[in-house]
């Protein structure tokens, strides 16, 4: 696969179809210009399952590191962004993480931006990126939260999903299609760039 998706895709298709944690690593990479090493890991293996050439990633990262020498880039990311494609070292195509592995594996400290925010934020700042990013209403964001209290991270992120492909057609309980839920952030994005495919 790959080869459909250019660097200049990345910022429209991530705001529009990809689940939070990504979304959430895109925004601080974007913000900051930068993002730390499991955050680039998780990054980089969605976005080569999204079918972004490694060509197109290297450009994608170089441009979204601001303020770094080309020196610099090549020197200590470009062989991990590579290494992520199965290009380097033992040569492994790693495929991107499942949600399970995503909210079990290598947990975020508090300067990382990694992880699932339904198992990793705050219920405070999740509850603010449900409004203020998302639009939810109180109802709603009450719903997810109820749900991610019970340790029910995917069923936070399929009603997530489901509420904001509304326009698509998308109703409660529906999920990514006939009831399936949210378990592997590529999924997520796919079902949701289908619909207005
Ligand atoms: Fe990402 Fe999965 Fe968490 Fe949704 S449930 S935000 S897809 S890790």
């Amino acid at each position: 696969d790959g080869g459909h998706v250019t660097a200049d895709m990345v910022d429209a298709l991530v705001k529009r179809h990809a689940p939070m944690c990504m979304r959430n690593l895109h925004e601080t990479l974007q913000d900051k210009g930068h993002l730390r090493h499991y955050g680039r890991l998780q990054y980089n293996s969605f976005l080569k399952d999204v079918g972004l050439p490694v060509e197109e990633a290297l450009l994608f990262w170089r441009r979204s590191f601001r303020g770094m020498s080309d020196d610099k880039f090549n020197k200590e990311y470009k062989y991990n962004i590579r290494y992520g494609y199965g290009l380097e070292g033992k040569r492994i195509n790693f495929p991107a993480k499942n949600c399970i592995n995503i909210i079990t594996q290598d947990q975020p400290g508090p300067q990382d931006n990694h992880g699932c925010p339904f198992r990793h934020f705050s219920p405070a700042n999740l509850s603010s990126a449900l409004i203020s990013q998302y639009g939810l209403n109180f109802a709603e964001q009450s719903e997810i939260l109820q749900a991610v209290k019970s340790g029910h991270y995917h069923v936070g992120c399929t009603r997530l999903f489901e509420i904001t492909h509304r326009k698509q057609g998308v109703k409660k309980g529906d999920g990514l299609g006939e009831g399936e839920s949210v378990s592997h952030p590529n999924r997520y994005f796919e079902r949701s760039w289908s619909l207005v495919k």
